[in-house]
């Protein structure tokens, strides 16, 4: 599909859902969300209501709460007591904030003064209070958490049915590959869409980018989570993620004849009381998709045509990314004060088995503005964007502004057989 320049059709489209409510089919807007939410459900500290609250205030469009192996639902009761050691921080009661927030008809409290329990509401009760046409939508989704050998391999899926259970496979590439399977399964089953992409890849040093490479089943991974736990920059033995991200795509380009995947950044927020680095708080890293409507199959269905892209505090106005043309063109929305680089980062054919050319800097823009085409020397290339501004909330030492665009890639030669675990 074609499309017109994202900034004067969401202007439009702000002003046609002033007059009809809704934005006609065949126009797009961009959605901001975030795919990766704990909340106390699992092991995160605050009830699912206010932490919508946080992100449908920061202008975020969707929310995929992701708790670990488990969907809201059903009748679940926790010892107040237990809600407020969730709190590492000093300050007020999560229980006093949230019946503040939402008044003590709303929220359900049994038992003995010492030895209270607060039902946590599921997702079907508070959808009514947020989801709003255009405006606020919760997808609903799960953190299918599993490992191999102590090796994490967590893999979230949203839009879905059902809870997945996660399957030990007899590797780790096959336990990785069984989480994408599951969901295959069961979007066929009940008819919607289903996205799962691979989670924090260097979380526990669980998955390289060989493996990422290999399950090439894999179409969507984490180049950017906000937990501050999660090794982004890697160490003297481990690339980052982002160098992660181009060994995947040159081993699947070059070796094995198939697409790279698209990196996503999310939260994975589980902490929402005081600020710090070292707390997993939310509003770190989201991604904005450029969809027909704010529909959960339609987001599926954007994202996996590659039309979004992820960031950790730039905003784009115009992004035209064309991979049968080979090209990219996009506008930075400027702030004041603020200097934008550039790097298109790829490998060049026949420099895949260098490692110090896997990944390099292709060229470099300075300003708003940048066009670049796929030159006929090139596997692929990247765009990445840097302010000069430090983020407001980092997770890691001495973390910038950033955006990830997606990569634009030339139709890969089938070389040898791949999506065989090993
Ligand atoms: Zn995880
Ligand atoms: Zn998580």
């Amino acid at each position: 599909m074609r499309h017109t320049s994202p900034f004067r059709l969401t202007t439009l489209c702000i002003a046609l859902a002033c007059v009809t409510g809704v934005a006609h089919a065949d126009e797009t807007r961009w959605f901001k969300g975030n795919t990766h939410t704990h909340s106390l459900w699992s092991d995160g500290n605050d009830f699912p209501e206010m932490i919508a609250t946080f992100y449908k205030r920061e202008g975020y469009h969707f929310l995929v709460l992701s708790d670990h192996n488990i969907l809201s639902r059903g009748e679940k009761w926790m010892a107040v007591r237990d809600v407020e050691k969730r709190r590492r921080t000093l300050g007020h009661s999560t229980l006093k904030k949230y019946l503040a927030a939402f008044g003590d008809e709303w929220v359900e409290l049994r038992g003995e003064e010492g030895a209270q329990q607060v039902r946590l509401r599921t997702l079907e009760e508070i959808r009514p209070k947020f989801d709003e046409p255009g405006k606020f939508l919760f997808i609903e989704g799960e953190e299918i958490t599993n490992n191999f050998r102590g090796r994490p391999v967590h893999t979230n899926a949203m839009n879905l049915g059902e809870l997945i259970k996660p399957e030990k496979g007899t590797s780790l590439r096959a336990t990785m590959r069984s989480c994408l399977v599951a969901a295959k399964e069961q979007e066929k089953r009940l008819g919607k869409l289903i996205l799962a992409h691979l989670n924090h890849p260097n979380f526990g040093w669980g998955i390289t980018a060989e493996d990422i490479a290999h399950v090439v089943e894999e179409q969507f991974f984490e180049v950017y989570n906000g937990h501050p736990g999660v090794r982004h920059l890697g160490d003297a033995k481990h690339p980052g993620v982002e160098k992660m991200w181009d060994i995947a795509n040159t081993i699947r380009l070059a070796s094995l004849g198939a697409e790279p995947p698209y990196g996503i950044a999310s939260d994975d927020s589980h902490q929402y009381h005081g600020a710090g680095s070292l707390l997993s708080q939310p509003g770190r890293g989201w991604i904005m998709v450029r969809a027909a409507s704010l529909s959960a199959n339609n987001i599926v269905e954007a994202m996996r045509k590659g039309d979004f892209y992820s960031s950790s505090g730039i905003t784009l106005e115009k992004l035209e990314r064309n991979q049968s043309k080979g090209t990219l063109s996009f506008k930075i929305k400027a702030e004041a004060n603020e200097q934008y680089t550039t790097r298109i980062i790829g490998t060049r054919r026949g420099e895949h088995s260098n490692p110090e050319k896997v990944g390099e800097v292709l060229a470099t823009f300075t300003g708003t503005s940048v066009s670049y085409s796929l030159k006929d020397n090139e596997l692929y290339f990247r765009a990445a964007i840097t302010s000069d501004k430090a983020h407001p909330l980092p997770s890691f030492t001495g973390q910038k502004k950033a955006a990830w665009i997606q990569p634009v890639w030339a139709q890969p030669e089938k070389q040898e057989k791949a999506g065989q675990s090993p």
